[in-house]
């Protein structure tokens, strides 16, 4: 089969013990489902096949890939954990025993036994991100398989895609899996809008390829003279990323990132002299300016970004990076197979701790709900809603659920600044504590040691959970105090 020849190839490299194992997980996979179709009439082995490969191209560890092949057959066959432990080992059925779990998520229900069963599962799942980057896999071949199903099964996986499954990814930086989602999800839900925008992108496309070439010409010219490694790579924004700002009555002509120049080279401090170069050639638009490297997204992300008056009156977003930063701009977390690949696994779980805000996020929630119907809600409100993310007068990046006023930023820097907290500064202007924040604000809280004290109301005009919990924690301390007197 072609598809197990791509396989075999992609881990040609892996050592024989690994290629062994990856190969009896294909066997065994191929035997359990020998019988089932997809829903394409194709023999259900291309699915585990093409997830595997998926997983493969992320120079996933040896265990990942296997578990990717046999990531169906606790599901769809009647194999069992045990059996996947007797036959592999704890750590493969481990993967696959996840995998299963977080297909039978449910955030909806209102079930009090799903509900546990619901916070089982994520918290377990976050015991080891593999299960979710196959996960992500597993969806994404079903994504790109979408037409084979009836109308309404396309509406609601593209649905649940959006809702759950592109958040995941974004959290942990698999922004080439997150782009290709988000794009098949739109395919599918809006498909008249789809193609306008994908039409009207491509004409831009081909109307701006010439001075695209021309810039490359020019930069490479003086790359070259400068004695610079680099890469050149071009990149268009995501359908699904116009089309969002479309709908919030942007033009196309507005979205300055549309086209993107990207140079990959080999340092940090070339970095910085190539973006000398480039703003030597072509003047920089100021205002939009990032230094992504010394102030990184949430999720890892760094570059620097710039966008500069290209000819014809075009803007053009030059992005500027080393080549381990762009491995991290594809693939996040999952970096660490391509840099590390032996203690890959133990890495992507510390940086997962230390890093991630939306791991944070989710023990804080964990640690702190009442109850298992409070950590399915705070789930959804805080970590599966739309995200926000707003700027310290520093320069770093908060990220927050939309919605959040002045008072989640404040607790979510620290108790401190939230329980001292007497005014807000956002761009500039003084606004009121109930002001709902918005992506690029720039925010300052203004404290006092003396004078500033939460009060009840904050707890309703606090969006997130970790707000709401210091204000309730500093109103019964300070409840127990008066008692006492
Ligand atoms: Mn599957």
């Amino acid at each position: 089969m072609d598809l197990y020849k791509d396989l075999l190839e992609l881990i040609q490299d892996y050592s024989i013990e690994e290629q062994n194992i990856i190969n009896k997980a294909y066997e065994t996979a191929n035997l359990m489902h020998r019988e089932q179709k997809r829903q394409s009439g194709e023999p259900y082995i291309i699915h585990p096949l093409n997830v595997s490969i998926i997983l493969a191209n992320m120079k996933a560890d040896a265990s990942t890939i296997a578990a990717g092949l046999l990531h169906d057959v606790l599901e769809d066959c009647d194999m069992t954990k045990e059996e996947l432990t007797k036959e592999f080992n704890s750590e493969i059925a481990m993967l696959v025993d996840g995998v299963t779990k977080i297909t039978n998520l449910d955030l909806s229900s209102k079930n009090a036994i799903a509900l546990a069963n619901t916070r089982k599962i994520i918290t377990s799942v976050m015991e080891d991100v593999r299960i979710i980057i196959i996960k992500l896999a597993d969806r994404l071949h079903n994504m790109k398989t979408l037409e084979f199903m009836k109308s309404e099964k396309q509406q609601e996986k593209s649905l649940e895609t959006l809702e759950v499954f592109v958040p995941l990814a974004n959290y942990i930086g698999a922004f080439l899996i997150k782009g290709e989602l988000e794009e098949l999800a739109l395919k599918y839900l809006k498909p008249e809008e789809y193609e306008s925008v994908s039409g009207q992108m491509q004409e831009i496309l081909e109307k701006s390829k010439e001075i695209l070439d021309s810039m490359i010409e020019t930069i490479t010219y003086t790359l070259e003279k400068n004695n610079i490694n680099y890469t050149f790579k071009t990149r268009i924004k995501n359908i699904y990323r116009v089309y969002k700002k479309l709908s919030k009555n942007m033009k196309l002509n507005d979205i300055h990132d549309l086209l993107a120049l990207k140079i990959v080279v080999d340092d940090i401090p070339t970095c910085y002299q190539v973006l000398g170069l480039v703003h030597s050639l072509y003047p920089p638009f100021n205002s939009e300016f990032k230094d992504y490297i010394v102030l990184p997204k949430t999720n890892l992300y760094q570059s620097l970004h710039t966008t500069v008056f290209a000819p014809n009156d075009m803007f053009v977003q030059v992005q500027i990076r080393t080549s381990k930063m762009d491995l991290v701009s594809q693939h996040g977390l999952a970096t660490y197979w391509h840099l590390n690949k032996s203690d890959a696994r133990f890495i992507m779980q510390e940086r997962l701790k230390e890093k991630f805000q939306f791991f944070a996020s989710l023990n804080e929630i964990d640690h702190n709900a009442k109850d298992n119907e409070e950590f399915i809600m705070r789930i959804r409100q805080d970590l599966f809603s739309n995200r926000i993310y707003v700027y310290t007068t520093k320069g770093d990046i908060i990220e927050l659920p939309s919605g959040s006023t002045p008072i989640d930023f404040a607790y979510n820097i620290h108790t401190d600044i939230g329980n001292k907290m007497i005014g807000v500064v956002v761009n500039d202007q003084y606004v009121d504590f109930n002001y709902i924040l918005k992506t690029k604000d720039v925010v300052k809280i203004i404290i006092s040691d003396t004078a500033g004290k939460p009060d009840k109301s904050w707890i309703e005009l606090a969006k997130t959970s970790i707000a709401k919990r210091r204000i309730s924690e500093f109103l019964n301390k300070n409840e127990e105090k008066d008692d006492r007197q």
